[in-house]
């Protein structure tokens, strides 16, 4: 079978690691994958569903389609992932020229929905839960960073969120699976592995917990930087924090989403840690790594928050003084509990808020890189700078982008850079040292 595929994938890591999945799945049957979508003869969008502006992004795009389709009739459109999770048929009857729609956990069974789609020659809606379970192997990128799935789903209903209804229930992968994942991606050269689950921290498998696997990731040789996304504060034990701090593989870098300061809001959002539990975190986080990077997520006009609720939260982002932060507008997801609540903020409120509480954490993120003016940071070198020719780009451990002139073939390495330019978003640097001295490792 020559058939081509092009995924488009919208959202988060935990999508961006499905698609890999769905390319590995589809070159085992012989499809092929192709950048231009122009050329596809299977388009996927791969969907979120996490708020109204990622949705109306896919069905922009569906509108779009129509046209390509018409000009190639024997075109196959897929709609994949949360918001065909959600939507299912609805999918198919605001938009005929959709051929087949498959859920989060339905997607193993993709290459045998394609076939049935051409044999049936209609429209196919699968949302079922598939057996295997969904931890098939994955097409990856670029051979030197890799997502490792630990868990799906997720059992904290925060009340403003879909992820539990279209995810469904917290699984937890087999210990043994996770570290056999890692080994082989070891021994295929990959330098980089960040565990991915929705709520990470609450990871157990037996008696292993998230510190405990941690601790053995970091024994196996070959990979140099351990990371892991997305942590809730309500599960951040002192042994996790100790962990950071002992491992030398795992990165400086918490990602901890807080979404207010407000502890009314932290309530009516279910998040079950308060204000001050979360800066006792970051506190201790401080206390044992003190360069550590810590991001975050926030949201803006959630039902009933106040100007107050709204202050407490740019005080916390002041005493806190994140590296970075996600910021959203509150968007109602049907079905959820928020979506019901009373004292919805109108939206040129919202919209007010949001641009205050970006402009602090921009004010912020620039201060904290300025900081690292004239430092020598570690950087694992990813890629090509797409829009400056001559450059690199890369990372620090504490996740910083780092732009710098250096050659294609210190892709993959661990250089030293001086730091000489620092943005809010991203840091520009000059190698340090002469990197033909340098062993694989910067050193
Ligand atoms: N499990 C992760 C967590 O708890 O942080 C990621 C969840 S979600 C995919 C990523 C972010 O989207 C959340 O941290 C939250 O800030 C934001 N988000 C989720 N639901 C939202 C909603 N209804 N409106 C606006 N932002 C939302
Ligand atoms: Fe959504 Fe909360 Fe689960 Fe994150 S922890 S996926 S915000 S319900």
């Amino acid at each position: 079978m020559n058939m081509k595929f092009f995924i488009r994938t919208y959202g988060c890591q935990m999508n961006e690691s499905d698609s890999e999945r769905i390319a590995w799945l589809l070159t085992r049957r012989g499809y092929k994958r192709t950048s231009d979508e122009t050329e596809a003869d299977l388009i996927i969008l791969n969907t979120c569903a996490v708020r109204d502006s990622a949705e109306r992004k896919v069905w922009g795009k569906l509108g779009r389609l129509k046209d390509l389709k018409r000009r190639k009739p024997d075109l196959l459109i897929a709609v994949g992932g949360c918001m065909a999770q959600s939507y299912g048929e609805e999918i198919i009857r605001r938009f005929p020229h959709v051929d087949l729609v498959f859920g989060t956990r339905s997607f193993v069974k993709l290459p045998d929905l394609i076939d049935e789609r051409l044999s049936a020659g209609r429209a196919v809606v699968d949302l079922s839960e598939s057996s295997p379970f969904q931890f098939t192997p994955q097409l990856r990128g670029n051979g030197i960073k890799a997502w490792v799935n630990i868990s799906t789903g997720c059992d904290n209903f925060c009340s403003y969120c879909i992820v539990p209804y279209v995810r469904g229930r917290e699984r937890h992968r087999p210990v043994d699976e996770i570290l056999g994942e890692i080994e082989g991606l070891a021994r295929e050269g990959y330098k980089e592995i960040t565990l991915l689950g929705q709520n990470v921290n609450s990871y157990r498998w037996k008696d292993v917990s998230f510190s405990e696997l941690l601790r053995m990731a970091n024994e196996i040789g070959g990979i140099e930087r351990i990371r892991f996304i997305t942590s809730h504060p309500k599960d951040v034990p002192d042994d996790l924090i100790e962990a950071m701090a002992e491992l030398e593989k795992v990165c400086e870098h918490l990602h901890l989403p807080a979404q207010s300061g407000a502890n009314s809001i932290l309530r009516r959002m279910n998040r079950r840690y308060t204000r001050e539990r979360y800066l006792d975190i970051v506190r201790k986080l401080r206390r044992e790594i003190p360069h550590a990077a810590i991001t975050s997520d926030f949201i803006v006009g959630f039902p009933g928050e106040s100007e107050e609720d709204f202050e407490e939260t740019l005080s916390l982002v002041e005493e806190v003084r994140f590296d970075y932060a996600f910021c959203y507008r509150y968007s109602d997801r049907p079905g959820t509990k928020a979506a019901s609540m009373e004292g919805k903020i109108p939206e040129h409120l919202k919209r007010r808020r949001l641009e205050r509480l970006i402009d602090l954490t921009k004010r912020i993120a620039l201060e904290k890189n300025s900081d690292l003016l004239g430092d020598v940071v570690e950087v694992l070198v990813e890629d090509v700078n797409p829009k400056v020719k001559g450059e690199l780009m890369g990372r620090t451990r504490t996740n910083k982008i780092v732009f710098f002139r250096g050659n294609k073939d210190m892709i993959g390495s661990t250089l030293k850079v001086r730091i000489t330019e620092a943005s809010y978003w991203f840091l520009k640097g000059e190698i340090h040292g002469d990197p033909r001295f340098l062993d694989q490792s910067g050193r």
